[in-house]
């Protein structure tokens, strides 16, 4: 699937569910609002086989909180077993030491840990959980064997102080980091106007910092800081027409509606819908071409 802009459609990041265990201040709840019902695993499934069929090769599950999906490792199973190059989820860990195992087995072997801060009291006021959860399932995951990335976005007077306990922490632990700017969506306008802090100081100290710099191709031609043994990436996309540019992802709502950008809510193709009312594979196919055509960049180069 190609989109009117050229790009390929090559991921998807589809979310089971909204409910979450933790009140995340700054969640911009993956720019969903109220879902009505939660796909089945048969229907996640039916999904994914489409999708691929039409060329997605990458999938990432995401929520809501995934692991309150009691039915995970059968999800996470099943796309493996389809053939899908990448199968991932994220996470915010809090339940990862009683799941891990399971989803090992089922053929996990990719996870992105939300972790805004290392430091518990911290952590504690922006999410509502507690970190030695966080950290105790991040250490199974690790045994196991599953690569993990913490993902943490970095707010103004919160955690902007924090950058360099999280690259000590990560480089700790043998996994890579992720630090992300605060996105405007679904978020308190005194929040965010409060809090929004520019990464690109911190990506300069990272070029200065780093042994190698590679760009990822297909995650929005983004930058990868490679430093001694860690890696770490940063996220802007805020006003950024590069990163719409180079953006190959699709999104499925928890409620199975395909959504052709994070930011938006107001071109959304239901799936969900046509496929209980015993629509064919070939009809699916079709929402999926349909919702790439709808693909166009949020923030574009201004002409
Ligand atoms: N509960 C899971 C978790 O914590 O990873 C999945 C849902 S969470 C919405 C998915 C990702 O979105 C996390 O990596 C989180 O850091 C990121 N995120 C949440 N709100 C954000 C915001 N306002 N700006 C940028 N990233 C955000």
């Amino acid at each position: 699937m190609i989109d009117p802009f050229g790009r390929t459609v090559k991921g998807l990041r589809v979310s089971l569910t909204q409910r979450c265990n933790l009140k995340c201040v700054y969640c911009h709840h993956e720019g969903e609002g109220g879902g009505s019902s939660e796909m089945t695993l048969d229907e996640v499934l039916r999904m994914m086989r489409v999708a691929k069929s039409v060329g997605v090769r990458r999938v990432k599950y995401t929520g809501g909180e995934p692991l309150l999906r009691l039915d995970l490792a059968e999800i996470i199973g099943g796309t493996v077993a389809m053939g899908m190059d990448d199968v991932a989820i994220t996470t915010n860990g809090t339940l990862l030491k009683q799941r891990a195992h399971a989803l090992w087995d089922a053929g996990l072997r990719r996870i992105n840990v939300s972790l805004p801060s290392v430091r518990p009291c911290v952590y504690a006021s922006l999410t509502k959980g507690a970190l030695a959860e966080v950290f105790s399932g991040i250490k199974i995951a690790k045994d196991l064997g599953i690569d993990v990335k913490i993902n943490a976005v970095i707010m103004k007077d919160i955690n902007d102080d924090e950058v360099d306990e999280l690259l000590g922490y990560a480089r700790g632990i043998g996994g890579a980091l992720q630090l992300i700017e605060l996105e405007d969506l679904n978020l308190d306008a005194e929040f965010f106007r409060r809090h929004y802090f520019d990464l690109s100081g911190v990506e300069s100290r990272l070029s200065a910092m780093a042994d190698r710099v590679e760009t990822r191709g297909e995650m929005n031609n983004r930058k990868r800081y490679l430093i001694g043994s860690l890696t770490v990436e940063v996220v802007r996309p805020a006003n950024s027409a590069h990163f719409c540019a180079n953006c190959t992802r699709l999104r499925v709502t928890s409620d199975g509606r395909l959504k052709p950008c994070l930011m938006r809510s107001d071109n959304l193709i239901d799936a969900l819908g046509p496929m209980r009312s015993g629509c064919s594979d070939s009809d699916i196919r079709r929402l999926f071409e349909e919702a790439s055509k709808l693909r166009e960049p949020y923030y574009r180069q201004a002409s």
